[in-house]
Protein backbone atom coordinates (compact mmCIF):
# COMPACT_ATOMS: atom_id res chain seq x y z
CA UNK A 1 0.00 0.00 0.00
CA UNK A 2 1.19 3.36 -1.12
CA UNK A 3 0.47 5.81 2.13
CA UNK A 4 2.01 8.84 3.92
CA UNK A 5 2.03 8.44 7.75
CA UNK A 6 2.23 11.68 9.31
CA UNK A 7 2.92 11.61 13.16
CA UNK A 8 4.33 13.77 15.66
CA UNK A 9 7.53 11.21 15.89
CA UNK A 10 9.52 9.54 13.26
CA UNK A 11 9.27 6.21 15.60
CA UNK A 12 5.86 6.92 15.75
CA UNK A 13 5.32 6.91 11.89
CA UNK A 14 7.85 3.52 11.87
CA UNK A 15 5.36 1.77 14.25
CA UNK A 16 2.28 2.70 12.07
CA UNK A 17 3.74 2.08 9.14
CA UNK A 18 4.94 -1.36 10.11
CA UNK A 19 1.42 -2.09 11.37
CA UNK A 20 -0.22 -0.51 8.06
CA UNK A 21 2.26 -3.60 6.57
CA UNK A 22 0.63 -6.06 8.93
CA UNK A 23 -2.75 -5.14 8.55
CA UNK A 24 -2.65 -5.24 5.41
CA UNK A 25 -0.42 -8.21 4.30
CA UNK A 26 1.80 -6.32 1.70
CA UNK A 27 4.77 -4.00 2.38
CA UNK A 28 4.04 -0.64 2.44
CA UNK A 29 5.69 2.15 0.11
CA UNK A 30 6.12 5.58 0.84
CA UNK A 31 4.79 8.38 -1.73
CA UNK A 32 6.93 9.76 -4.31
CA UNK A 33 6.24 13.17 -5.04
CA UNK A 34 7.86 16.27 -3.04
CA UNK A 35 9.33 15.34 0.66
CA UNK A 36 7.17 16.96 3.72
CA UNK A 37 9.23 19.44 5.40
CA UNK A 38 9.41 19.52 9.17
CA UNK A 39 10.93 22.60 10.65
CA UNK A 40 9.43 21.00 14.22
CA UNK A 41 7.46 18.13 15.18
CA UNK A 42 4.98 16.91 18.15
CA UNK A 43 1.14 17.58 18.67
CA UNK A 44 0.47 21.03 17.65
CA UNK A 45 2.17 20.62 14.71
CA UNK A 46 -0.15 18.06 12.93
CA UNK A 47 -3.00 19.75 14.33
CA UNK A 48 -1.90 23.30 12.85
CA UNK A 49 -0.66 21.61 9.31
CA UNK A 50 -3.36 19.06 9.31
CA UNK A 51 -5.26 21.27 6.04
CA UNK A 52 -1.94 21.41 4.53
CA UNK A 53 -1.28 17.47 4.82
CA UNK A 54 -4.14 16.81 3.66
CA UNK A 55 -3.75 18.59 0.84
CA UNK A 56 -0.20 18.10 0.14
CA UNK A 57 -1.30 14.24 0.40
CA UNK A 58 -4.23 14.49 -1.90
CA UNK A 59 -3.04 16.58 -5.03
CA UNK A 60 0.86 16.56 -4.83
CA UNK A 61 2.00 13.31 -4.18
CA UNK A 62 0.20 9.25 -5.52
CA UNK A 63 -0.05 8.00 -2.05
CA UNK A 64 -3.51 5.74 -2.13
CA UNK A 65 -4.24 7.09 2.00
CA UNK A 66 -2.74 9.00 4.99
CA UNK A 67 -2.31 7.83 7.87
CA UNK A 68 -2.09 9.98 10.84
CA UNK A 69 -0.68 9.04 14.51
CA UNK A 70 -1.09 11.06 18.01
CA UNK A 71 -0.35 10.17 21.74
CA UNK A 72 -3.23 10.47 24.09
CA UNK A 73 -0.90 11.28 26.96
CA UNK A 74 -2.63 12.45 29.73
CA UNK A 75 -5.61 13.55 27.61
CA UNK A 76 -9.12 11.60 27.57
CA UNK A 77 -9.15 8.38 26.59
CA UNK A 78 -12.02 7.82 24.19
CA UNK A 79 -15.57 7.42 25.21
CA UNK A 80 -18.43 6.44 23.32
CA UNK A 81 -20.30 5.64 26.61
CA UNK A 82 -22.15 8.70 26.21
CA UNK A 83 -24.45 10.50 23.70
CA UNK A 84 -22.42 13.68 23.03
CA UNK A 85 -19.60 13.88 20.79
CA UNK A 86 -16.40 12.26 22.39
CA UNK A 87 -13.83 14.84 22.71
CA UNK A 88 -10.55 12.43 22.76
CA UNK A 89 -7.84 13.75 19.88
CA UNK A 90 -8.88 10.62 17.77
CA UNK A 91 -11.98 11.72 17.69
CA UNK A 92 -11.33 15.35 17.02
CA UNK A 93 -8.64 15.17 14.80
CA UNK A 94 -11.53 12.80 12.79
CA UNK A 95 -14.10 15.55 13.38
CA UNK A 96 -11.36 18.18 11.42
CA UNK A 97 -10.75 15.93 8.92
CA UNK A 98 -13.96 15.32 7.82
CA UNK A 99 -14.56 19.05 7.88
CA UNK A 100 -11.19 19.43 6.06
CA UNK A 101 -11.78 17.37 3.64
CA UNK A 102 -15.34 18.81 2.76
CA UNK A 103 -13.09 22.06 1.23
CA UNK A 104 -10.28 20.01 -0.47
CA UNK A 105 -11.61 17.81 -2.68
CA UNK A 106 -9.77 15.45 -5.20
CA UNK A 107 -12.60 14.13 -7.40
CA UNK A 108 -10.47 12.27 -9.66
CA UNK A 109 -9.38 10.29 -6.40
CA UNK A 110 -10.43 7.71 -3.87
CA UNK A 111 -9.00 8.68 -0.96
CA UNK A 112 -8.47 6.39 2.57
CA UNK A 113 -8.03 8.49 5.43
CA UNK A 114 -7.27 7.14 8.97
CA UNK A 115 -6.34 8.01 12.43
CA UNK A 116 -4.43 6.21 15.49
CA UNK A 117 -4.31 7.02 18.69
CA UNK A 118 -1.29 5.76 20.88
CA UNK A 119 -2.80 5.49 24.73
CA UNK A 120 -1.12 6.57 26.04
CA UNK A 121 2.14 6.62 24.12
CA UNK A 122 3.22 4.37 20.82
CA UNK A 123 5.65 2.66 23.84
CA UNK A 124 2.50 0.88 25.08
CA UNK A 125 1.56 -0.64 21.95
CA UNK A 126 5.64 -1.81 22.15
CA UNK A 127 4.78 -3.61 25.25
CA UNK A 128 1.77 -5.01 24.62
CA UNK A 129 3.49 -8.82 24.62
CA UNK A 130 5.74 -7.76 27.49
CA UNK A 131 3.23 -6.04 30.20
CA UNK A 132 0.17 -6.71 31.51
CA UNK A 133 -0.13 -2.89 33.04
CA UNK A 134 -0.56 -1.41 29.06
CA UNK A 135 -3.99 -1.59 27.65
CA UNK A 136 -6.74 0.96 27.19
CA UNK A 137 -9.42 -1.21 29.46
CA UNK A 138 -6.32 -1.11 32.01
CA UNK A 139 -5.44 2.61 31.40
CA UNK A 140 -9.19 3.48 31.91
CA UNK A 141 -9.27 1.45 35.16
CA UNK A 142 -6.29 3.59 36.19
CA UNK A 143 -6.46 6.56 39.08
CA UNK A 144 -4.77 9.90 37.75
CA UNK A 145 -1.76 9.40 40.32
CA UNK A 146 -1.53 5.16 38.44
CA UNK A 147 -1.21 6.93 34.70
CA UNK A 148 1.19 9.38 35.95
CA UNK A 149 3.75 6.28 36.94
CA UNK A 150 2.67 4.46 33.94
CA UNK A 151 3.20 7.45 31.60
CA UNK A 152 6.53 8.21 33.23
CA UNK A 153 7.86 4.76 33.39
CA UNK A 154 6.68 3.49 29.48
CA UNK A 155 9.88 5.09 28.19
CA UNK A 156 11.96 3.10 30.88
CA UNK A 157 10.40 -0.15 30.38
CA UNK A 158 11.13 0.02 26.28
CA UNK A 159 14.66 1.31 26.48
CA UNK A 160 15.84 0.86 29.68
CA UNK A 161 16.72 4.59 30.00
CA UNK A 162 13.83 7.56 30.17
CA UNK A 163 16.05 9.75 27.48
CA UNK A 164 16.39 7.63 24.24
CA UNK A 165 17.77 8.99 21.30
CA UNK A 166 16.19 9.00 18.07
CA UNK A 167 18.39 6.08 17.06
CA UNK A 168 17.59 3.78 20.04
CA UNK A 169 13.59 5.00 19.80
CA UNK A 170 13.53 3.90 16.32
CA UNK A 171 15.33 0.70 17.03
CA UNK A 172 13.41 -0.19 19.96
CA UNK A 173 9.86 0.69 18.06
CA UNK A 174 10.98 -1.35 15.20
CA UNK A 175 12.09 -4.36 16.90
CA UNK A 176 9.27 -4.62 18.94
CA UNK A 177 6.24 -3.51 16.47
CA UNK A 178 8.14 -6.27 13.55
CA UNK A 179 7.97 -9.04 16.47
CA UNK A 180 4.22 -8.30 17.17
CA UNK A 181 3.15 -8.46 13.24
CA UNK A 182 5.30 -11.65 13.00
CA UNK A 183 2.75 -13.09 15.49
CA UNK A 184 -0.30 -14.74 13.65
CA UNK A 185 -2.47 -12.96 16.05
CA UNK A 186 -0.39 -10.14 16.69
CA UNK A 187 -2.94 -7.51 14.86
CA UNK A 188 -5.50 -9.08 16.30
CA UNK A 189 -3.88 -8.55 20.09
CA UNK A 190 -3.26 -5.09 19.58
CA UNK A 191 -6.86 -4.65 18.00
CA UNK A 192 -8.17 -6.61 21.06
CA UNK A 193 -6.04 -4.37 23.48
CA UNK A 194 -6.39 -1.20 22.00
CA UNK A 195 -9.55 -0.91 20.69
CA UNK A 196 -10.18 2.48 19.86
CA UNK A 197 -6.72 4.12 19.27
CA UNK A 198 -5.66 0.71 17.23
CA UNK A 199 -8.40 -1.72 16.42
CA UNK A 200 -10.71 0.94 15.22
CA UNK A 201 -8.43 2.37 12.72
CA UNK A 202 -7.45 -1.60 11.71
CA UNK A 203 -10.42 -2.08 10.76
CA UNK A 204 -11.47 0.63 9.00
CA UNK A 205 -8.56 -0.10 6.88
CA UNK A 206 -9.30 -3.67 6.53
CA UNK A 207 -12.91 -2.00 5.04
CA UNK A 208 -11.40 -0.10 2.31
CA UNK A 209 -9.07 -2.64 1.64
CA UNK A 210 -11.89 -5.16 0.97
CA UNK A 211 -13.95 -2.61 -0.99
CA UNK A 212 -11.38 -2.37 -3.83
CA UNK A 213 -11.30 -5.72 -4.77
ZN1 LIG B 1 -12.87 9.53 20.88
Amino acid sequence: MNVLVVGESEADELALRLLIAGIVGEPTTCPSGPSLRWRSRGLGVVYKSLESILYYAMWKTDAEGLAIIVDSDMDLPHDDSRNVACPCRRCNLEREIAKIRKRIRNPNRQYWVGVAMAVPKIESWCLVQRSKEVGEVEWQRMDNAARQSLHSRLKLMLYDTDRPDLELEKRKVREAIEEIVARDDGIELLSRKFPYGFGHFAEKLRNYRAQLT
